[in-house]
């Protein structure tokens, strides 16, 4: 008996072993990969929910290390807690507002929504690295949507709300990602002026089939419209999903109903 429990502590340090060994090969890997190319951006159009025109994309970050696909859930968590997020960030931000310029060429109405931790907006060298690329290149500000995830605003949101503050006063839209998974929403659209609200897929997954969620997108919905903001929801995979976020006046949706996440190229052509 003591012999076999040996055994499964044994397994499991290897298996623990295993997955610090690649933590830190990922860790380490980050910067010289970015360097060499192995981070790209991809694009998910979000669409305006009445005509179906797209408004704005997303970008997401991807990364192949090696011919290994690495998911944004597993190297994002890396990044922020090994103090590699900043400059991970800055690269997508550059390559960003450097996509909108060609996009906004072809649509100025077009607009990305940038993904950015808050470890980022914690660093007061954000705003300055922003302001220098919205010198370098020529793009409306309007057209910048920076997405914030609720779930980790909440500890500081007195200083956040400065923050937000400050990048409004540029002219940079705010939204707030995956709403609806943290623990004080609303307090959150109490404190921070914010232009989007971006309804979790969690609740968009299973909004036909049960009427709470449904409920609860619907009064998410009215509130934030009260309060002047825009209401997107993610992860729309069907069209009974859709007919029924439209019925509840969500103003636009994204998911891969309408596309998945795509290359530039690809992006371009959609808006064509
Ligand atoms: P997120 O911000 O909630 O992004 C949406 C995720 O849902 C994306 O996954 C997207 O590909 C996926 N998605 C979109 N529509 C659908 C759908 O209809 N069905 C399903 N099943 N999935 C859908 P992805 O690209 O793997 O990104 C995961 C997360 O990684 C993102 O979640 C975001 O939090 C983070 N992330 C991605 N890029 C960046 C970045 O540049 N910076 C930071 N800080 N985080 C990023
Ligand atoms: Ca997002
Ligand atoms: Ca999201
Ligand atoms: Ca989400």
């Amino acid at each position: 008996e003591g012999k076999k429990n040996r055994n499964e502590i044994s397994i499991f340090d290897e298996r623990m072993m295993q997955a610090l060994n690649r933590e830190e090969m990922l860790r380490r890997s980050i910067k010289e990969s970015v360097e060499q190319g192995g981070f790209h951006l991809c694009y998910q159009p979000i669409v305006d929910i009445i005509d179906n025109k797209i408004i704005t994309f997303e970008v997401l970050l991807r990364w192949h290390l090696n011919d290994e696909f690495i998911p944004p859930s597993e190297f994002i968590d890396i990044a922020e807690r090994y103090g590699q997020i900043n400059f991970l960030g800055e690269f997508v931000l550059e390559q960003a507002i450097a996509s909108l310029s060609k996009l906004n060429k072809l649509d100025n109405t077009i607009a990305l929504s940038i993904n950015v931790s808050v470890l980022q907006l914690e660093s007061h060298d954000f705003i300055i690295f922003l302001k220098n690329l919205l010198n370098r290149y020529c793009v409306n500000k309007n057209n910048i949507h920076l997405e914030i995830t609720e779930t980790i605003m909440i500890k500081n949101l007195v200083y956040l709300s400065k923050v937000i503050t400050q990048l409004k006063s540029i002219g940079v839209r705010i939204s707030i990602d995956d709403f609806g998974t943290g623990f004080s929403s609303i307090s959150v659209l109490k404190e921070l002026s914010v232009d989007y609200i971006k309804i979790d897929k969690s609740y968009v997954d299973n909004i036909c089939e049960h009427s709470k969620d449904k409920s609860i997108v619907s009064a998410v919905t009215k509130m934030s419209h009260m309060i002047g903001c825009k209401v997107i929801a993610e992860g729309v995979e069907r069209n009974d999903q859709l007919a029924l976020l439209k019925g509840l006046e969500v103003d636009s949706y994204q998911g891969y109903l309408f596309s998945k996440p795509v290359k530039f190229e690809q992006a371009l052509e959609l808006l064509r």
